[in-house]
């Protein structure tokens, strides 16, 4: 069974404790692979390769360290079959999601951050004969990068280009129930010829690689993606060093639909907003709110479109369905549906564990639900169960849809449908998120910035802004 390694100063090697930990393939319920343990002294060697390569790397002209993050992407796209079997094995997701989206858009952001890298201007300021003022970008230094596990290889890229384009170096962890890709882009670093120390990959469990990273005390900058909960400990133990961070979390995100709406155009996309990925896409419209008027075709529409999602292989190109990504995750989503229930819920289909046969018997499947008749403010409408579960509940008002949309403690999407195009501005000027799509869902340009309000995030990753995230803003004044 293969053992992954820790990408560190070039090389793949083993862990210093030379202790692993079992990788499960969730649509089997097996161990396939196993991952270092590591532990701080794995970060340590990982710190020291980045440090010592930070001076060249930033130094290196963006022409030249962006061909190096065209390479990778290039190599990403030859790969792309081997990346997304892998990313399916480790993830439970259908292999054309991650053949379609992940890893082409885990492709776009090496591409789009070797090629911005060209155009990040500078500003100068002419204070009209007096002096010129202007503004230096200079790399911040040794940026520690943490990732979740519902698109691996995707949000994992999506700190590391950035990060690399503007001249840091990188020790990186991504998560450890998904692995794979992490590994496999170590290998492709290797074949691009990145210069060692300057992208380093550190595997293992959060409390401790994760936890050695964060608190390390001569890494400057935090990126991270993941968990609300996990994010609070971060800031508490980042914010007294005066560590730059970066925090995307979870969501609740309400999706509105108005009767006006382009109806079955809203209904296709309503079914990936709701279940794509098992429902495991900080960005899934989770909460739906429908107009009273439409409400009770689209419960019908929806639940029997629901029940024809078809469950299973998730390389079987017709799977729409995978395994939920483990068997702690199934079973925390299972709880919220119970909690439903217990909340006055009604399941109006699925939230069953599916036992599919053969070598899938002991994986994670469930079935997709939709629960209504619960209050908006109830702890099934306000907690994050990041599955493939969502409620429904009528409005009659766009003001007590507003008021429903904005009632937890996130803001990190929303979903508007509608043709009134007055009522789509007026919502989303009055939304609490970070994107409002209208009439469309995951649609984005990579220039964009994005993240989340309130308990969803700090700061802002992607387009410019990312590449002003891991450098430092220097301000030069001189007299004329
Ligand atoms: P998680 O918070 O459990 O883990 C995320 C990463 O943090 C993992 O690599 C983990 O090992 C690491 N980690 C855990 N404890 C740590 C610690 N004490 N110190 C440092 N690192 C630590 O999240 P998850 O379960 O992997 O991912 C799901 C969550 O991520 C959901 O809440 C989802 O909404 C969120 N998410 C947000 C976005 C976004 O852009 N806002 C995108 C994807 C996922």
């Amino acid at each position: 069974m293969q053992h992954l390694k820790n990408y560190i100063n070039g090389e793949l090697i083993v862990p210093v404790s030379a202790s692993y930990l079992d990788n499960y393939c969730p649509s089997t319920g097996k161990v396939y692979s196993h991952i270092p343990d590591s532990d701080e002294r794995d970060v340590e060697l990982a710190y020291a390769a980045a440090k010592s390569a930070f001076e060249s790397w930033s130094l290196t002209p963006k022409e030249k360290r962006s061909q190096y993050l065209l390479r990778i992407a290039a190599l990403i796209e030859k790969n792309l079959d081997r990346l997304a079997l892998a990313e399916s094995t480790d993830n439970g997701k259908p292999l054309k999601l991650a053949k379609t989206i992940d890893i082409p858009r885990a492709a776009a952001n090496f591409h789009f951050y070797g090629t911005a890298i060209l155009h990040h201007a500078s500003t100068a300021h002419s204070m009209e004969g007096t002096a010129i003022n202007y503004t230096l970008h200079q790399p911040v230094g040794v940026a520690g990068c943490i990732s979740p596990w519902n698109l691996p290889l995707y949000l994992f890229s999506w700190k590391i280009a950035p990060a690399l384009a503007a001249g840091c170096t990188v020790v990186a962890k991504p998560s450890e129930i998904t692995p794979m890709t992490a590994f496999l882009l170590s290998e492709i670093c290797i074949e691009a010829g990145l210069p060692a120390g300057v992208l380093n990959i550190v595997h293992g469990l959060g409390a401790k690689v994760g936890n050695a990273i964060v608190s390390h005390k001569d890494i400057p900058l935090i990126s991270f993606t993941g968990g609300t909960a996990t994010g609070k400990h971060i800031a508490s133990v980042a914010a007294p060093m005066f560590k730059k961070l970066s925090l995307e979390l979870g969501g609740k995100n309400p999706n509105i639909i108005f009767a006006d709406c382009d109806y079955e155009k809203m209904l296709s996309t309503t079914m990936l907003s709701s279940f794509a990925n098992q429902g495991q896409i900080c960005l899934c419209g989770s909460r739906i709110f429908v107009e009273r008027k439409i409400y009770d075709k689209f419960r019908t529409d929806f639940v029997k479109k629901t029940k024809a999602l078809v469950i299973g292989d998730p390389l079987n190109e017709k799977t729409k369905i995978g395994a939920v990504v483990s068997k702690p995750h199934m079973e925390k989503i299972l709880s919220y549906l119970e909690l439903a229930k217990k909340e006055g819920g009604a399941i109006l289909c699925g939230g069953k564990q599916v036992h599919l046969s053969g070598e899938f018997a002991d994986g994670y499947f469930l079935e997709p639900a939709v629960v209504e008749g619960l209050s908006f403010d109830c702890r099934t409408n306000q907690e994050e169960i990041f599955g493939p579960v969502v409620t429904i509940t009528p409005f009659d008002t766009e003001e007590e849809a507003l008021m429903m949309a904005n009632s937890t403690m996130y803001g990190l999407a929303s979903i508007l449908w509608t043709q009134d195009l007055t009522r789509a501005h007026r919502m989303a000027n009055n939304i609490h998120a970070g994107i409002v799509w209208i009439n469309c869902w995951l649609l984005r340009d990579l220039r964009t910035p994005f993240g989340g309000v309130k308990a969803s995030g700090v700061g802002r990753e992607g387009g410019f802004e990312a590449l002003d995230f891991f450098t430092e803003p220097k301000n030069v004044c001189i007299k004329l």
